[in-house]
């Protein structure tokens, strides 16, 4: 049977690495098989819910390309649904209306030294409730838990799930506000949807079972579960901010492209099982399989993920690049043809694990640098370096007739025919006309920038730098 599963994120606070890889688990099961993924809002939590919250969910969600079937249930359009079930729950003895007040439970609790509520409304007589009604007095709905014997179901992927029944209580369903809690209106919306494969973080196992008591009170069928390991950071804390656990816009800010989060965000918790670490999203759906996703928790790492982002980085269009980099920063390259801006991508997608990183490395493609560090000064600029750059210059001067590596061939001749080591010449000539120290082939920089803009800051550094050397 082709599965539906479905992604079911509570808008309360902003998109993060966890929602994403969530939601891309779910997506990648359903495709997989030619089933279906669809999206829930869950926002019955009026006071915790934000508009905001769940258009950046949505945005995120499109952004990612992890795009869902059929329209987007919201749970705030279903309390009707909700109110049913639960009269049918009460009607049918499977719920019972508490009456105890918040002091009274606490009285209790301290009495019996257990958290655990201790069923006091659970055989009260109708009578005894008529009362409480006719006096408006403010109840929760509980569930009628079974008191003994054990419950279990078969994870996906944590196997055999077990409970002792009498360490679950009578938990509540319904609020005294009247609001259906989460794992009630979870099980009515997941039946609803005739969702297959319930696909959530491991934080929600102990949910599963309060949950598994709900569906057997509605007579529901119950679906498979498959519980998601934990992302923690390095230190093996759960994720934070301090982490990199940032809001995914700030990811899309920081010029990560989508596929390569999309590739990292798979890798947390899952592999294919052999060395192939790039991939797209449909070879990941072609790949993807439920029971390859570990047990332990997954430790997020920076470094891979900027790895995987320069891999992408590398193997994408220079013409798609440039588009996103485009979106981000609107005025790059402007001054300069599409074609040129085209050229800087190519040379500096090797070099930049993001969009971002590439864009910073760009300025000395389209402006003079004016100012050198003196740490750099001091690592590249020579006793002999002002002789050597004027002799460059000249060679440079008189690149501009000659075929197109007449530059490149008279720096190899040059250097032997002085027997200098190349860093000694290389180094400040990049300097001079890049303003840094490291980057793609000089030939090519210069090739690009053209010899009379190369010719024209070699000048300048020698001028600027006529008094420095070490
Ligand atoms: N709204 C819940 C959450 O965001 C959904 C959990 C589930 O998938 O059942 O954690």
């Amino acid at each position: 049977m082709k599965p539906r599963v479905r992604f079911a994120p509570s808008p309360t606070g902003e998109p993060h690495l966890g929602f994403a890889r969530t939601a891309l688990y779910n997506f990648l099961f359903a495709k997989s098989r030619g089933g279906k993924f669809l999206l829930r809002i869950e926002d019955t939590d009026r006071e915790r819910s934000k508009k905001d919250y769940q258009e950046k969910m949505l945005s995120a969600l499109r952004w990612l390309g992890i795009v869902w079937d059929e329209e987007v249930v919201y749970q705030s359009k279903r309390s009707a649904i909700y109110s049913k079930h639960i009269q049918l729950l009460l009607e049918t003895g499977k719920a019972y209306r508490c009456f105890a007040s918040k002091d009274e439970l606490q009285k209790v609790r301290k009495e019996t030294n257990s958290y655990l509520y201790d069923g006091m409304w659970r055989n009260k007589s109708d009578e005894e409730v008529k009362e409480q009604l006719k006096k408006d007095t403010a109840f929760t709905v509980r569930l009628k838990t079974p008191r003994s014997g054990r419950s279990y179901f078969e994870d996906i992927i944590y196997g055999d799930i077990k409970v002792l029944n009498d360490e679950i209580d009578d938990f509540i369903i319904v609020r005294s506000d009247g609001s259906p809690v989460y794992n009630l209106t979870n099980v009515i919306d997941d039946n609803h949807m005739k969702i297959s494969h319930v696909i959530r973080g491991e934080d929600h196992l102990s949910n599963t079972i309060k949950q598994l008591f709900i569906y057997k009170a509605l007579n529901l069928k119950v679906p498979q579960f498959a519980h998601l390991p934990m992302i923690l950071g390095e230190d093996r804390k759960r994720l934070s901010k301090r982490h990199g656990a940032k809001g995914l816009s700030s990811y899309r800010d920081e010029g990560y492209q989508p596929e390569a989060i999309i590739n990292y965000l798979a890798y947390l918790g899952w592999n294919p099982g052999t060395n192939e670490e790039i991939m797209d999203l449909p070879k990941l759906v072609s790949k993807f399989d439920l029971s390859r996703v570990q047990k332990k928790s997954a430790i997020f790492d920076l470094k891979k993920l900027n790895w995987i982002s320069s891999q992408h980085l590398v193997a994408q269009a220079n013409k798609e690049i440039f588009n996103s980099v485009r979106v981000l920063h609107p005025n790059w390259g402007v001054t300069r043809s599409d074609n040129y801006c085209l050229k800087v991508i190519k040379l500096l997608k090797p070099r930049s694990d993001t969009i971002l990183q590439l864009v910073d490395l760009s300025d000395y493609f389209f402006s003079d640098p004016k100012e050198f560090s003196d740490k750099d000064i001091k690592v590249v600029w020579g006793r002999d370096t002002l002789q050597i750059m004027s002799d460059l210059l000249k060679i440079l001067e008189h690149a501009k007739e000659k075929e197109e590596n007449y530059f490149e061939k008279e720096i190899g001749l040059y250097t032997k025919q002085k027997e200098m080591s190349f860093g000694l010449v290389i180094k400040p000539l990049r300097l001079a006309i890049c303003g840094n120290t490291s980057g793609p082939s000089i030939y090519d920089i210069i090739k690009l920038i053209g010899i009379e803009t190369s010719a024209n800051r070699l000048k300048y550094a020698i001028e600027a730098l006529r008094y420095d050397y070490v």
